[in-house]
């Protein structure tokens, strides 16, 4: 930053020795036309051809003089802010800038539109299941800031409509969670489930090839391979032989990943005979340790009817249809002792309530396990774009602190918690007793700039077709990326992405 400073007048003057020799050219053009025009009025073309060359000169003087000192302003306005945050805020000199140069200009703008997702009809034409947040989903508290406009969708060729990719995320100011401050409800949010491929698009929108994550309704026939390839069990020893086209190696797969959950809540808990319920349930794999090392009687509610199927199928465990995330509800009798959740509270419609419903089903003392939870860390220190990252299922975000104390705002006193290797939460809470929540000025402001610089490198880095839907604010964020430090100029004055630090 400093460097970039001292360096202002070298470049302001080489930029105006650069646009005097420009100018000089042109005088000399206009002077030419000029003696043209008096010479002779017959020699049309030619003067009509020198005067196209001298608009096109204008136009490109007046395009750098405009982007320099656009260049000029932000990178003085960088430095104004440094002064004033102190030494924090500047960024010492050895920051990562982006391969690519950033377009400081915003491009044509388009009408935004959407291919209809899969040419299906989308639910609610006239917009009734939308919701719109006056307070935090998870602690009801009623201010907020809003850092990021857009879903995922700002950034595919496909939506359900023209309205789906609108979100609003916004920051709490007491739990510090993002949610998003306008979210789909009812046939509109099922719509996204039933569409999970598509509206999420991972691997690039390709089908899930995964058996036992299959998204989509079964037919007969799929229920009739499923059962002859389970029949082969979960532990499928190499030295037999099998193809592996014969049996469901995902089954396997999901127990390895798994398995330390078993481990963690068999340490902390020693869950003897205790009745479990797991919301989510992948392939089965937790239930079923518990089952053999602690004798729980277990219970499931998946999200998918190959897992609804499979639970069943491989391990005889009593299962629920899908989960309606919408009306989270918990269709078997009696108190539990434990509740499992698996990636729940990031796709929540109503987490407070989905909260409450489980602590409602919970025993006196009774514990919620929650895993697979994505820490915002990976968007706002990591390398991921925020805008790729928050597809329109991703409802809430947090990082540690944050969901603790969504938690505690909610009656859940946190036991335990840790990253898992691939940088996800898994935590452990008790009920209690819920407890008004703050954070510290410094870490909400702390919190809020480090969305709203991640939002800004997640604009930037889009391609040309995102970057002219997002041209009424590319200006916007161009200037509030220079002033917090999420963008600078190099030496050759072109725009480049700073990347995070990784403290
Ligand atoms: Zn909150």
């Amino acid at each position: 930053m400093w460097r970039t400073l001292v360096s202002l007048p070298r470049r302001a003057l080489g930029f105006l020795s650069r646009g005097e020799a420009a100018l000089a050219a042109l005088s000399k053009q206009v002077t030419r036309l000029a003696d043209l025009l008096q010479h002779s009025v017959k020699r049309d073309e030619a003067t009509r051809d020198e005067l196209h060359k001298v608009r096109q000169a204008l136009a490109e003087l007046r395009r750098e003089v405009h982007d320099r000192l656009l260049q000029n302003t932000m990178t003085v306005t960088r430095a104004a802010r440094a002064l004033e945050g102190g030494a924090a805020a500047s960024s010492n000199g050895d920051v990562r800038l982006s391969s690519r140069p950033i377009m400081v200009d915003a491009a044509d703008p388009v009408a935004v539109s959407w291919e209809p997702v899969f040419g299906a009809d989308a639910p609610d034409p006239e917009g009734r299941e939308w919701l719109t947040l006056a307070a935090c989903p998870a602690c009801a508290h009623r201010h907020f800031t809003v850092v990021s406009a857009w879903n995922k969708l700002i950034l595919l060729e496909k939506a359900p409509d023209a309205t789906s990719a609108r979100y609003d995320y916004a920051v709490c100011h007491a739990c510090g969670i993002l949610f998003a401050s306008r979210r789909p409800s009812g046939e509109r949010y099922r719509f996204l489930m039933q569409h999970f491929e598509e509206v999420t698009a991972k691997r690039g929108g390709e089908a899930v090839t995964n058996l036992v994550l299959n998204p989509r309704p079964l037919s007969d026939v799929d229920r009739d391979q499923l059962r002859r390839l389970a029949a082969n069990g979960v532990f499928v020893s190499d030295h037999i032989g099998l193809s592996r086209r014969e049996y469901l190696a995902p089954l396997l797969r999901d127990r390895f990943e798994n398995s330390l959950h078993t481990d963690v809540i068999g340490a902390l808990l020693s869950p003897r005979n205790a009745r479990v319920l797991e919301v989510r349930s992948r392939a089965g794999s937790i239930l079923d340790g518990l089952r053999s090392a602690w004798g729980a009687d277990v219970y499931a509610m998946p999200i998918w009817e190959s897992q609804q199927f499979l639970l069943g199928e491989v391990y005889r465990i009593t299962t629920s249809p899908p989960i309606d995330f919408d009306h989270f509800a918990i269709p078997f009798d009696g108190a539990f002792d434990l509740v499992l959740c698996n990636h729940m509270i990031t796709h929540a419609v109503r987490v407070s309530d989905f909260l409450a419903t489980i602590r409602a089903r919970l025993k006196p003392g009774g514990h919620l396990y929650l895993h697979n939870e994505p820490d915002d860390a990976e968007f706002l220190k990591g390398s991921q774009s925020m805008l790729a990252t928050l597809n329109p299922l991703h409802l809430q975000a947090f990082d540690q602190a944050s969901l603790v104390r969504a938690l505690a705002a909610n009656g859940f006193e946190t036991v335990f918690v840790k990253h898992q290797k691939n940088e996800t939460l898994f935590l452990l809470a008790r009920v209690a007793d819920p407890v008004p929540i703050t954070m510290s000025d410094k870490e909400r402001q702390a919190r809020v700039v480090a969305y709203q610089q991640a939002y800004d490198r997640a604009v930037l880095r889009v391609d040309d077709s995102t970057r002219a839907r997002l041209s009424r604010e590319w200006v916007d964020v161009v200037q509030h990326a220079v002033a917090s430090g999420a963008a600078e100029f190099d030496e050759r004055g072109q725009l480049r992405i700073v990347a995070p630090s990784a403290d």
